[in-house]
This record gives structure tokens, C-alpha cells and sequence, in this order.
């Protein structure tokens, strides 16, 4: 047995950091010590309310400084931390409580109409096995927003500020992400100790981060998602650096605070990267956002190649992309600092991280050509343990031999950078051909008057699926779908163009900011 929690994140970065800030969020500044006191009243509160190791605690916040407080203080107590998505509601929250077995459930209250505290109190009444539940309020000593429970306020305040922290075996799980995986009804991914800690320390140095010059992160990247809470949270916890909390992404804002505390690492999903090139007007301070700046990541989604190039030349910063999956810790592939990144692709595998192409549906390697497509196949030290309480799914997901199917297709240069075509389950087959909807959103987008495009199938008589765009225009520009068609026609091959299209305002987004293509029709 190897023991080792992730909490000596937060440990170690109290003791060798103490004056630095580990959180700011509005006003406040809070320092490495001060987070790590409190996440040791709430170990204090999970011990109290018969919290046991290996028990389950879900955790239902914003990105405010509670939930990295409240993430630490279940590790601490040897718990498991369930992060869940605030956008839940309550028959959501009761499947999610359910299904990981969680006893506690500690959930900001959602100011200003009280949504999450709602919705997770709703959770909770309709799941017996959950048998506590903190709400978290803005104002920490008022009173409970929702009748009969405790405030997190008051039931961390009377608890001693010293813990010691449960010796966890590397090989336990510390957190259990919800996600839908390629198929089916949400799964919860269990990925041990070691798996984020590992995932933490051999990505973060690709980014140029060390503790001697630690940087100040924006942290927009919803913490409950894989991408935020490892890359962003636990990477700077790893350096002593500085998160800065944002709880919902807007654009204005997010340049306001990195002006503010002068940000050196952007972490982002692509749409964040679109609204922050749609905000860049002559009001900001682009020259002081610029010598600020060291480096930005983007991942979760793929970055359309135009947006690439015009973020990094108006913001002169190295956009590194990366690949990974809430099963994959979450990092799998980057393109590292310093060497010249190829726009489009997702980088290469991480160290400890090796990366193949197989034959979807079955674990046959795909033989290498320049264009063989194949599902992505990612073995190595991030791989979670497996689906909580699903041998199936685990077993269909993890060969015997540790390879993790993702779902995704992509291609393999000749010098190993890899490049994703598409999710396999977003392919469009039309009259029999595949259709990879990136690649045309990656056309549409060269469009003078396009700003940004979701490419869909829809169902159709004699071709199966037709190809259908749906097309947000840029400011001021203007276009008919007609138009955008006939352009299309040719610019593409005729069996992919798009038929149809549809000109829109918005896109349906999750709360991680990837487009929802499944709301699209
Ligand atoms: P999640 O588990 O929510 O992190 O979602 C993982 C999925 O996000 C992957 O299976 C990919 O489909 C997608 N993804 C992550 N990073 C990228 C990227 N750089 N390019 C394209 N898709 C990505």
C-alpha cells in the first residue's frame, strides 16, 4: 500500500506558501493557510455527521472559494468527492445521489432566486440514503434559505480549524465525475488518487508552470467538470499559485478580472475563446492583457482553426490545445510550450499517457497511413478505475490489457500529433457517406459573415441523414441561408455540403460552454 491523499495539494502549499493567496473571489483574497484551516472544519463537520473513509459527498457549487474548500475538506476526512453540475435538477440531483451512494450533500444556495438550494433540497427529500445536507449561503452567518436545513455557515463554524487527514491509499478513489461517457444515462468515472495527482504533476510542467514564479489562473472552467478542477484548481494548488474565481462566464467580465489581477494562465473551452475574441473592442486594455499573459489552454471541445490564430494574434499568447475525458483524469494530450503548436491539433500524448487508433468497436489497431481514421484508444497513468458500480460499462470501456476507449475519431501524423475528426457519435452518415460536422464547421467559419456553426444530421427519406448547419452571424454581417448554401456548394464536396441552414442567435451550451448538439434539430 502506498498512502497518499490528494489533499497534501492544498497541505503542502499551506506549508511551504503561507503568505500566498490561494482564492480570489470578488474582495475577497484568502491565502493557502486560511483555505486549508477551513477545509479542516469540514472534515471536522463529515467526521461529526458519520462520515466514514470511502463514504460518498457530493458538492453542488459555482466556482466560489467553498468549493475548493469544502473538494479539499472531503478529501481530507478519506471521503469521495461527487462534483456536481449546478445546473441539476432535482429528480437529476436524486438520480446522481442515488447512483454514487453520496450521504452528504453540501449546495450553494443559488443566489439570487435560490435555484441550486431548490433543486438539490428537492434531491435530497426524494433520496433517503442522503441524510445531510448543507446549504452553502452568500452570507455565511444568515440564516438557512431553505426551511429545516443547516447552513454550511453554521455547521463549519463551531468546528475545530486543525485535522488530520485521513491516510488514503494512492490506489483509492478521491473523486467519482459524472459524465455520459459515448452512451447511455450519466455514469460516474472513479478516479483515484494517484490518477489526479499523476494527471496534475506530468501535465502541468508542459505549460511552463513552477512554484518559484506561480501563476495567477482564471478560473471560469466550471470546477465541478474534469477540465477546470485538474488543470486549473489542482495545477495551481500544485505551484502555490493563484486561482481567481469566476462562477459564470462573461466575456466583458472575465477580460475585467484578468485585467484586475493581472492573469498569467487562461484556461478555456472553445466558445469561451469566441466570446472573449467577440468582447476585444477598443474600450480594452489589450497591451496590458498581452504583457500579462503567459500562456492559455483550450480543450473540452475542439478550437475551430480561425478562432486559434485570431485569439493568439490579437492577445499574442500561445494557445496550447489539449485532449482528454473526465475518464482520462482529464489529460491525455497537449501541445507543450516552446515548441511551435500545429493549429487544429490536439497535441501529443502526455507523459506516462500513450495514445493509439483503433477500429470502433472492436480493440484491433487501426494501421497508420497520414488519413486512417479511428477511435481514439488512451492507456496509461490517468485512466479512471471504472464506471461507480457499472463492471459492464467499465469492462465494455477499459480493455483487459488498460486501454480506454473514447468515442472520439481522430488521425496521427507522421510525427505523432494527433488531430480529432470528430466524435464518433456525431458522424453523419448521408446516402451512405460519413460526414465529420468539425470539418465543415471548420469551412463554415472561413465565411466572411460567420461567426460560429454547429453542424448536425437530421433525419431524411431517401439519404438517411441530411447535413444541416446552424449558423450564428458575426455583428453587423449579414447573409441568408440561401446564400450560405450556395457558398457551401462550393466549397465542399456535394455529397457533405450542407442542405440546410438555419441563422441563429444563440447555440444551446452546456454549463462547461461546449454546444449541446443533441438540443439541436
Ligand atoms: P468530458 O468528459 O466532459 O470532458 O468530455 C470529453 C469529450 O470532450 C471528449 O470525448 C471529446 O469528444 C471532447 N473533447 C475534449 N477535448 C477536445 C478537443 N481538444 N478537441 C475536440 N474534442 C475534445
Amino acid at each position: 500500500m502506498t498512502t497518499y491523499n490528494l489533499a497534501s495539494l492544498l497541505e503542502d502549499s499551506a506549508a511551504k506558501f503561507p503568505e500566498r493567496t490561494a482564492i480570489v473571489f470578488g474582495d475577497t483574497r484568502l491565502s493557502y493557510p486560511a483555505v486549508n484551516a477551513v477545509a479542516n472544519q469540514v472534515a471536522n463537520l463529515l467526521v461529526a455527521s458519520g462520515v466514514e473513509p470511502g463514504d460518498k459527498v457530493a458538492l453542488m457549487c459555482p466556482n466560489l472559494p467553498y468549493f475548493t474548500i469544502i473538494y479539499f475538506g472531503i478529501l481530507k476526512a478519506g471521503a469521495v468527492a461527487v462534483p456536481l453540475n449546478v445546473l441539476l435538477k432535482g429528480r437529476e440531483v436524486a438520480y446522481h445521489l442515488e447512483d454514487s451512494d453520496a450521504k452528504v450533500l453540501f449546495a450553494f444556495e443559488g443566489t439570487p432566486d435560490l435555484a441550486i438550494g431548490v433543486e438539490a433540497n428537492a434531491g435530497v427529500l426524494a433520496t433517503p440514503s442522503c441524510e445531510h445536507l448543507f446549504v452553502i449561503t452568500a452570507d455565511p452567518a444568515g440564516p438557512s434559505p431553505i426551511e429545516g436545513r443547516t447552513t454550511f455557515g453554521h455547521a463549519v463554524g463551531s468546528q475545530p480549524m486543525t485535522f488530520d487527514t485521513v491516510a488514503t491509499d494512492e490506489d483509492d478513489t478521491a473523486v467519482i465525475l459524472y459524465t455520459s461517457g459515448t452512451t447511455g444515462r450519466p455514469k460516474g468515472a472513479e478516479l483515484r488518487h494517484r490518477n489526479v495527482r499523476d494527471n496534475t504533476r506530468l501535465g502541468t510542467p508542459l505549460f511552463g508552470a513552477n512554484a518559484d514564479t506561480p501563476d495567477t489562473y482564471l478560473c471560469v472552467l466550471p470546477l465541478f467538470h474534469t477540465f477546470g478542477q485538474t488543470v486549473i484548481q489542482n495545477g495551481a494548488f500544485l505551484y502555490g499559485g493563484t486561482v481567481v474565481m469566476l462562477p459564470r462566464f462573461d466575456a466583458q467580465q472575465a477580460l475585467a478580472l484578468m485585467l484586475r489581477e493581472k492573469v498569467t494562465f487562461f484556461g478555456g473551452v472553445p466558445t469561451m475563446y469566441w466570446g472573449l475574441l467577440g468582447a476585444l473592442d477598443g474600450s480594452v486594455d489589450v497591451e496590458a492583457l498581452r504583457s500579462n499573459l503567459r500562456v492559455a489552454v483550450a480543450g473540452g471541445a475542439a478550437l475551430p482553426v480561425e478562432v486559434h490564430r485570431e485569439v493568439a494574434k490579437r492577445l499574442g499568447v500561445t494557445i496550447l490545445e489539449g485532449y482528454g475525458l473526465s475518464e482520462t483524469s482529464p489529460v491525455a494530450s497537449f501541445s507543450t510550450l516552446g515548441t511551435e503548436p500545429k493549429v487544429g491539433s490536439i497535441g501529443v500524448p502526455v507523459p506516462g499517457v500513450e495514445m493509439t487508433l483503433i477500429e470502433p468497436g472492436s480493440w484491433e489497431q487501426v494501421e497508420w497511413t497520414d488519413d486512417a481514421i479511428g477511435e481514439i484508444a488512451i492507456k496509461g497513468h490517468n485512466i479512471m478505475k471504472g464506471y461507480y458500480k457499472r463492471p459492464e460499462a467499465t469492462e465494455e470501456a477499459i480493455s483487459p490489457d488498460g486501454w480506454f476507449r473514447t468515442g472520439d475519431l481522430g488521425k496521427r501524423d507522421a510525427e505523432g500529433w494527433y488531430y480529432i475528426v470528430d466524435r464518433a457519435k456525431d458522424m453523419i452518415i448521408r446516402g451512405g457517406f460519413n460526414v465529420y460536422p468539425r470539418e465543415l464547421e471548420e469551412v463554415l467559419l472561413t465565411h466572411p459573415a460567420i461567426s460560429l456553426a454547429a453542424v448536425i444530421g437530421v433525419p431524411h427519406e431517401s439519404h438517411g441523414e441530411e447535413v444541416k448547419a446552424h449558423v450564428i452571424l458575426k455583428p453587423g454581417a449579414s447573409a441568408t441561408a440561401e446564400e450560405i448554401i450556395a457558398w457551401s456548394k462550393d466549397q465542399m464536396a456535394a455529397y457533405k455540403y450542407p442542405r440546410i441552414v438555419a441563422i441563429v442567435d444563440s447555440l444551446p451550451m452546456t454549463a462547461t460552454g461546449k454546444i449541446l448538439k443533441r438540443e439541436l434539430s
